[in-house]
């Protein structure tokens, strides 16, 4: 089991049509992928997400020369140890060794993992919804309308980027637009101060549709975001940029959020991750996976998901959405899973179960050239 190689794969996308939240459009989507091979041939994917130009050198000059000849199965200690120079890869690096300890036992990752509750989940749309159109708030309800038709129930879209006004404006033809079962999710990404996030509860109150609101204020204000929860009627949730369970539990201690939403390739490494999930178990809150930046880490949080016990006894409602990007992003098709009405089928094969797509690799390898 011993890594005899690491083929690196930085692929990079340019948008025809910027897109973005409160924090500005994005204007090129990436994705950087690797794969480790042992000397028996067993290999394992990873993925990360950072600046390209950052990720190509840190692999090259540091971290393969450091995985090379290494034990694959010793995935804490190499993943600690990468981790002091770059979480985000080590991150990335955590993922291809649980796949290759998967592969060797002949067994699923869910299967490596305890087993699975649930051969699906739910997802729900996430869309950035502003562009740098006049009318963003037309070409907005065209793209939910398309995806309302392709079976999704739970969308997610962005305040906090445009006036009050505005966005309650958007948010009020959304609600035009709804049948009954369709749920709503609303994204400030940090932007407000605690008035104008506390504002809202005016139009959250007629509504009965709403998931969530998601980082109305920044969170590192723990205590306001205790005080805003006691204010508003629909849940608060939040974290996806927070590093480890132990960055959690300063939330969950104050009882300052309702629902947690950590990343895969924020925290550091799969297996921290999952104590998180783990955690909001133990503390009785929510948790969903915040994963927008990778198809791959997007796989590894469905795995995870999956192998969470339930956190309702009600059959219908007990396991929360997973975040799946609808935008524009060649990269998010890459492990070959698409949602039916709402739903993604959790892989059950060795492995991770499906094969990276590669003509994708092929296609949209970055050509080095930095803009
Ligand atoms: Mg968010």
């Amino acid at each position: 089991m011993r890594i005899v190689n690491v083929e690196t794969f930085p692929l990079m996308y340019p948008l025809q049509q910027p897109y973005g939240d409160a924090n500005g459009y994005k204007t090129f989507r990436s994705s950087f992928l690797f794969k480790i091979t042992t000397h028996s041939g067993i290999t394992g994917w990873g993925e990360c997400v950072d600046w390209l130009p950052t990720l190509t050198r840190g692999f090259e000059d540091k971290i393969i020369p450091y995985l090379i000849g290494k034990q694959a199965t010793n995935r804490f200690q190499l993943v600690q140890q990468i981790k002091k120079w770059h979480q985000r890869s080590a991150a990335g690096v955590s993922l291809a060794l649980t796949e290759i300890v998967a592969k060797f036992s002949g067994v699923s990752i869910t299967d490596l993992w305890g087993g699975s509750w649930r051969s699906s989940l739910p997802v729900y749309a996430s869309m950035q919804s502003y562009t740098d159109q006049f009318e963003w708030i037309g070409h907005s309800i065209k793209h939910i309308e398309r995806e309302l038709h392709s079976g999704f129930t739970q969308i997610k879209v962005k305040v906090g980027g445009r006036t009050f006004k505005e966005d309650l404006m958007h948010i009020q033809q959304i609600q035009g637009l709804f049948k009954e079962g369709c749920n709503l999710i609303v994204d400030a990404n940090e932007s407000y101060d605690f008035a104008t996030a506390r504002e809202w509860e005016r139009s959250f109150s007629n509504w009965n549709n709403l998931l969530w609101f998601e980082e109305p204020i920044p969170m590192n204000l723990a205590a306001d975001y205790k005080l805003l929860r006691s204010c508003l009627t629909v849940p608060i949730a939040g974290g996806e940029n927070l590093k480890s369970a132990a960055d959690f539990l300063q939330l969950i201690q104050n009882r300052a959020i309702d629902m947690i939403q950590p990343d895969v390739m924020h925290e550091d490494g799969i297996d921290g991750y999952r104590h998180t999930l783990q955690l909001s178990r133990y503390c009785g809150l929510r948790v969903s996976p915040h994963t927008f930046d990778g198809a791959l880490a997007r796989l590894y949080a469905l795995f995870a998901h999956a192998c969470l016990p339930p956190w309702s006894k009600m059959k219908d409602q007990n396991i929360e959405p997973v975040e799946w990007d609808v935008m524009e992003n060649p990269f998010t098709t890459i492990t070959q899973i698409e949602p039916i009405d709402g739903q993604v089928s959790i892989p059950t094969g060795v492995g991770i179960g499906v094969e990276i797509d590669e003509k994708i690799i092929k296609r949209y390898l970055w050509d080095g050239l930095i803009n």
